[in-house]
C-alpha cells in the first residue's frame, strides 16, 4: 500500500470500521495484491486491442504483466456464469472468477447457455434451498454421492436475472440460494438489502458452503483467492472514495433471506 492517498483513506476506514463485516477478510488466505499498485498503466489487449489495466473483461484474460503473478484457484466443481448481453462487462465482478480460476469457470452471454446436464442454478426463488441443506439432502438421497458437477450463476440485474432463470433450458434445474451472508460489496444499491451479493461473492460463498458439506467440514481457505481482486478493490475504493458516490458497480440478487 504505497499510495499515500490510500494510506490516509485506510486510516480513516480502519478508525470507522466497528462493524464485524469489515473484519470479514481477516483469517482468509488471500495473496497480497500490493503489486497491482505497481502496474504502470494500461496495455493493449493482444486479443481485442482495447486498452486494459489488470485484465481484459472482453477476452477474459489477465494482462501479460499480471499473468504469472496472480493466484490460480481450483474450484470443487465447474461454475458457469451467464450474463445478459446488455450488461457492461467492466462493471461485473464475475470476471474475477474467470481470471483467477480459468479452468473452473466458463462465461456465457445470454442467449448462449452452457450444457445444463448435471447442473444446478443459483437463484433466490422461494422454492430454492440453501446450498448446504441442498447438498446434504441430495447426498443422503444418493448414497453419499453428489450427482451434479456444474453450478450456473446469472450475472445481471434483478429483472434480467429473473428472465434468464425462466429460460426453458434453466427453469427446471434445481435451485439453490445462499442464506445469511452479508455482502461486502462497495456499491450499495438503493432498495437492495445488504445481503444481495456481488457475483464473485456468490461464487466464493457457494464454493465454501459446497466444500463444507460435500468435500470436508474442515475448510482450509482453498478458494479464498477468488476474492483476490475483490479485496484489493474493496480496500482501494473504501480508502479513496466515499462509497456512496460510486455508481458503477451493482449488487446481484443471489441471496434471499
Ligand atoms: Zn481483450
Amino acid at each position: 500500500m504505497d499510495n499515500p492517498k490510500l494510506n490516509d483513506g485506510m486510516k480513516k476506514f480502519l478508525q470507522t470500521s466497528g462493524s464485524p463485516k469489515f473484519q470479514a477478510f481477516q483469517g482468509m488466505k488471500i495473496d497480497s495484491a500490493t503489486f497491482l499498485d505497481e502496474i504502470p498503466g494500461r496495455e493493449r489487449c493482444a486479443g481485442c486491442s482495447k486498452s486494459r489495466k489488470f485484465f481484459c473483461y472482453t477476452c477474459y484474460v489477465p494482462m501479460p504483466l499480471l499473468e504469472a503473478r496472480i493466484p490460480k484457484v481450483k474450484l470443487p466443481l465447474s461454475l458457469a456464469v451467464v450474463k445478459h448481453a446488455q450488461e457492461i462487462d467492466g462493471k461485473s465482478t464475475a470476471i474475477h472468477g474467470k481470471i483467477l480460476a480459468p479452468e473452473s469457470v466458463e462465461m456465457f452471454t445470454y442467449p448462449d447457455l452452457p450444457n445444463t446436464d448435471k447442473s444446478i442454478l443459483v437463484f433466490p426463488a422461494d422454492d430454492a434451498e440453501d446450498v448446504g441443506v441442498f447438498v446434504e439432502r441430495i447426498k443422503s438421497e444418493n448414497e453419499g454421492i453428489f450427482p451434479y458437477n456444474q453450478v450456473i450463476f446469472v450475472d445481471s440485474t434483478w429483472n434480467q436475472t429473473y428472465k434468464i432463470c425462466h429460460d426453458p433450458k434453466l427453469i427446471n434445474l434445481p435451485r439453490v440460494k445462499l442464506c445469511g451472508i452479508e455482502s461486502l460489496f462497495w456499491r450499495y444499491q438503493r432498495g437492495n438489502p445488504i445481503t444481495h451479493l456481488s457475483t464473485i461473492e456468490a461464487m466464493y460463498h457457494f464454493c465454501v458452503a459446497f466444500h463444507k458439506t460435500a468435500v470436508s467440514p474442515d475448510y482450509g481457505g482453498d478458494y479464498d483467492n477468488l476474492l483476490f481482486f475483490f479485496r484489493y478493490m474493496f480496500f482501494k475504493i473504501r480508502g479513496i472514495y466515499d462509497p456512496k458516490s460510486l455508481r458503477s458497480y451493482q449488487t446481484r440478487p443471489y441471496l434471499q433471506q
